[in-house]
């Protein structure tokens, strides 16, 4: 019997500088699959009627991203619980009875990319710092929590962003101001920049280390560059780091086999594939 033709990709605005067309194609071509994983540029008012297509194209799914993950979880049939409580969904995947599921893998991908980095990482090691309150830092700081974390410290540049996601988390996760952000690194054994400073474009996070533990993990969600300023001051100081490519790598595993039918590894031949484009 012939193999199916499966067909996914990625849909946001603006989409062209998205990796995962590479990281997917190239799972395809390792594992001799029929497939492609394709870049849908999709507009804010347009990713409803492009929803609904998933179903009409035969499609086996698809990754939502910036600006979707929100309004793309109210067209899902079922919200899996976990994307439900990081109030956005990053993968949807069409059941052969056509039903829509939308599913959350950052967090998973957040975690394991630091379980690849470091073996015998631990939640419950000691207190984790995590900058920023938006999209990122809902799915790092459940899925911390979900591994043991009892202590977040969560520091927003707009507080009240902080506070409200503190008090939807629990006593775990404590907000504090932005200019306390230097101080709020005393201690900890995990510092996560979930905000968008020391990306491509934007300017460099501000943040002093002088507090920061020589024993901490320094993690950042940006990909693009992949050592921030941040990232490239903590390693000069001795730190160990993460960068964000580890987070995208693996929040792809799950939605490959949804799609695809195989959990895929992330191989020495992807990396070198991802760091080609850079
Ligand atoms: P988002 O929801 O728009 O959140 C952006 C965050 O950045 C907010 O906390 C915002 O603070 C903060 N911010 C913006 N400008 C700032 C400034 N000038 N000073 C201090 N803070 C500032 O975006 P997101 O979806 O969470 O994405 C955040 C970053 O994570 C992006 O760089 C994205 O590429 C990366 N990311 C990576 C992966 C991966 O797989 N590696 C996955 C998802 C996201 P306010 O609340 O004050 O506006």
């Amino acid at each position: 019997m012939a193999h199916k033709y499966v067909m996914a990709g990625v849909m946001g605005w603006p989409v062209t500088h998205s990796r995962s067309p590479i990281i997917h194609n190239h799972w395809i071509r390792q594992h001799g699959l029929q497939g492609a994983y394709g870049l849908f540029p999709v507009q804010p008012d347009r990713i409803e009627d492009a929803i609904r297509g998933l179903r009409a194209l035969g499609m086996a799914g698809c990754n939502v991203t910036i600006p979707h993950k929100v309004n793309a979880m109210k067209m899902m049939d079922v919200v899996d619980p976990l994307a439900r409580r990081m109030g956005a969904i990053n993968t949807i995947v069409v059941t052969p009875e056509g039903a829509l599921h939308g599913f959350n893998n950052d967090g998973f991908g957040y975690i394991q990319s630091l379980r690849d980095a470091k073996p015998d990482w631990r939640a419950d090691a000691g207190p984790a710092t995590v900058l920023g309150a938006g999209g990122a830092a809902r799915a790092v700081v459940l899925s911390l929590l979900d591994q043991g974390a009892t202590e977040i410290r969560l520091v927003n540049r707009t507080k009240s962003k902080a506070q409200a996601l503190c008090d939807e988390f629990g006593a775990g996760v404590q907000a504090f101001d932005w200019s306390e952000r230097h101080e709020a690194l005393n201690g900890i054994a995990l510092l996560v920049n979930t905000t968008n400073q020391g990306m491509h474009g934007e300017p460099e996070l501000e943040l002093q280390l002088n507090q920061l533990p020589l024993t901490a993990l320094v993690s950042d969600a940006i990909y693009i560059p992949l050592e921030t300023a941040l990232l490239r001051h903590a390693r000069l100081r001795g730190n160990a780091t993460v960068n964000g490519l580890g987070m995208l790598l693996n929040q792809a595993r799950p939605a490959f086999q949804a799609w695809f039918g195989v959990m895929p590894d992330i191989t020495p031949a992807l990396h070198q594939a991802i760091m080609a484009t850079f």
